[in-house]
């Protein structure tokens, strides 16, 4: 997220942890140029006005350097001119300050799913899992609803749009940890302990694997080990 005025900042990223999305801030143009070059966003919230620069300056250099990342223009109320601008820029779509954020999180994840990737449709299932992604709710085997927190929510979720690929922990760290992931820790580790306890718990064998000096995998197979 690319916003200058603190207390925006702040109650916007809050907002969007809550929703187990992973939020790196950067408050000026330079540094959002800086970052989005740097790492692999799937979506960039961008207000118009900078310190240093304008928004719509920023969407353009990033579409002119080949970057399909989606991109959700915050822009003044009431300007027909910049919202137009905000298009014409490359942006996907834009929001209006000030705006109701429940808005913001509809438009965030239609401009995801119709991203490059389109990681984001609403049901996944990998055998006996299945996610409803906008409710971020988890059931195995038909059952109730595990009790996962956001965090343990985003892990899953980033799991399952990626199973059966092996998923490293600099990937799992860059889209579910935000830039106070320190990377000398053993926080990832203990993460999937917990899901993996908890999925157990709910009847299901040893979905996530380790794979010694890769990462972990989801698989679909529910066969005890
Ligand atoms: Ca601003």
């Amino acid at each position: 997220m690319v916003e200058d005025e603190p207390a925006a900042a702040h109650i916007i990223a809050k907002g969007l942890r809550e929703h187990a999305y992973a939020v790196d801030v950067a408050n000026c143009a330079r540094l959002a140029l800086q970052r989005a070059s740097a790492s692999d966003y799937d979506a960039i919230v961008l207000d118009v006005g900078l310190p240093d620069g304008d928004g719509l300056d920023v969407c353009r250099e990033l579409r002119d350097v080949g970057m399909m990342t989606p991109i959700l223009m915050l822009t003044a109320r009431g300007s027909v001119h910049a919202r137009i601008a905000g298009l014409d820029s490359g942006a996907d779509d834009y929001v209006t300050k000030p705006f109701d954020f429940d808005e913001l999180l509809a438009r965030l994840r239609a401009v995801l799913r119709r991203g490059a990737r389109a990681l984001l449709p609403e049901r996944l299932h990998v055998g006996p899992l299945e996610l409803n992604t906008r409710a971020r709710l988890v059931s195995a085997k038909g059952g109730p609803a595990l009790r996962l927190t956001t965090r343990e929510y985003a892990l899953l979720e980033y799991f399952a749009r990626h199973a059966g690929e092996v998923v490293g922990r600099a990937a799992i760290a860059e889209h579910v940890w935000d830039d106070t992931y320190d990377p000398f820790s053993n926080v990832i580790d203990v993460y999937v302990q917990r899901l993996r306890r908890k999925l157990a718990a709910a009847g299901c064998g040893p979905l996530i694997k380790t794979r010694r000096g890769l990462g972990y995998m989801l698989t679909e197979e529910d066969a005890p080990e």
